[in-house]
């Protein structure tokens, strides 16, 4: 009985898995077909680093490419 309730979770796991992976694969279908993700580049506002939208850190209208360089930048700007 517990093999089973737990084969179950972890169908139920993979099958959201796949929706997500699913919605995911048609949103950059759509918008994307096969170029690069260059335009979801974001540039680093302390160093200018290009990196890609996910790994950014992003304040505001602002991104980073770590956040040393955020609290950096944030610093300057006061000061
Ligand atoms: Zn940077």
């Amino acid at each position: 009985m517990f093999i089973k309730a737990l084969t179950l979770i972890v169908l139920i796991m993979i099958v959201i898995t796949l929706i997500k992976r699913g919605k995911k694969a048609g949103n950059s279908i759509s918008t994307t077909v096969n170029a690069p993700s260059e335009n979801n580049m974001k540039r680093c506002a302390e160093c200018g680093t290009h990196l890609p939208e996910q790994e950014a850190l992003t304040y505001q209208t602002l991104s980073f490419c770590c956040n040393d360089h955020k609290k950096l930048y944030l610093k300057d700007k006061k000061t």
